[in-house]
């Protein structure tokens, strides 16, 4: 088991999202026992063999859940992995998510909190399984819209095409890519994102966009770290976007360095 580097700010969002989880967990026992209840006694017909058949299956199935989340909180309280339970770990996060993300939203939860928080967590818990471990492929998968609106070189074709006017953080991530030689690629969305994984073949990738887009693309490269980073929309969204250059050197670093620096 190895040890992480903790960041109290980004503690304090993870627990909107383990809350949420840990809710959610309760939430699923209740409407299982809720669902056991009217079948066994209200005399619905149903095969005792099929009934216990699901009545264990269900029970196994929140056990996991409930080891999922207890892992999760303590691999985040402790900042440790848990190498056998991580798999475990991930699917409670990926199965959960939904329902937190509605729990949330009926408490009265801004969605995009919800989001942030789930994308907090799963950064946390790829940084505690890749440290010590330094991986050299990184891919950079930055959003369409960091390109400056009006800029008329076709940049998601090609990033060489990029004349390094300065107007938008294009530039200033093609330098670092450079620095850090890994490779950056300007994706139009998840379908395009999807396929440029898939072509690249990285190791791990250190992802910008929205809360949306990155909460469903963490979902999709399951198996593959990413780390997560959220991108400033001083004008709204889909337009104009910014990212803090300091936060992406960081997860970079993080990888190359096996979270050693
Ligand atoms: S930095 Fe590159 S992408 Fe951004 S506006 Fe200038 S030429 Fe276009």
């Amino acid at each position: 088991m190895s040890s992480v580097p903790v960041n109290i700010s980004n503690d304090i969002r993870k627990r909107i999202f383990i809350g949420l989880m840990a809710i959610s967990v309760l939430l699923l026992g209740c409407v299982f026992v809720l669902a056991w209840w009217v079948v066994s006694r209200r005399g619905i017909l149903v095969n005792k063999i099929v009934l216990t058949a699901i009545t264990a299956a269900a029970i196994f199935f929140l056990i996991l859940l409930g080891i999922g989340v207890f892992a999760l909180v303590w691999s985040l309280w402790r900042t440790k992995t848990i190498g056998p339970l991580q798999n475990i770990m991930s699917t409670a996060t990926n199965l959960l998510f939904p329902i937190a993300l509605n729990v949330g939203k009926w408490i009265g939860l801004d969605e995009e909190r919800i989001k942030n928080s789930f994308i907090q967590v799963s950064n946390q818990l790829v940084k505690t399984r890749v440290y010590g471990h330094q991986i050299k492929r990184v891919l950079i998968l930055a959003p369409h819209c960091l390109q400056w609106k009006l800029c008329p070189h076709k940049i998601t074709i090609d990033i060489a095409n990029c004349r390094a006017c300065g107007r938008c953080p294009v530039a200033d991530l093609q330098k670092l890519a450079g620095e850090y030689q890994t490779e950056l690629l300007v994706v139009t969305g998840g379908t395009f994102a999807r396929k440029v994984i898939k072509d690249k073949r990285p190791e791990a990738i250190v992802a910008i966009a929205c809360e949306r887009d990155l909460t469903s693309g963490i979902q999709d490269i399951e198996g593959l770290p990413v780390i997560g980073i959220i991108n400033e929309r001083p004008e709204g969204p889909c337009s104009n976007t910014r990212v803090n250059l300091k936060k992406v050197e960081e997860a970079i670093k993080y990888f190359q360095q096996g979270g050693l620096h």
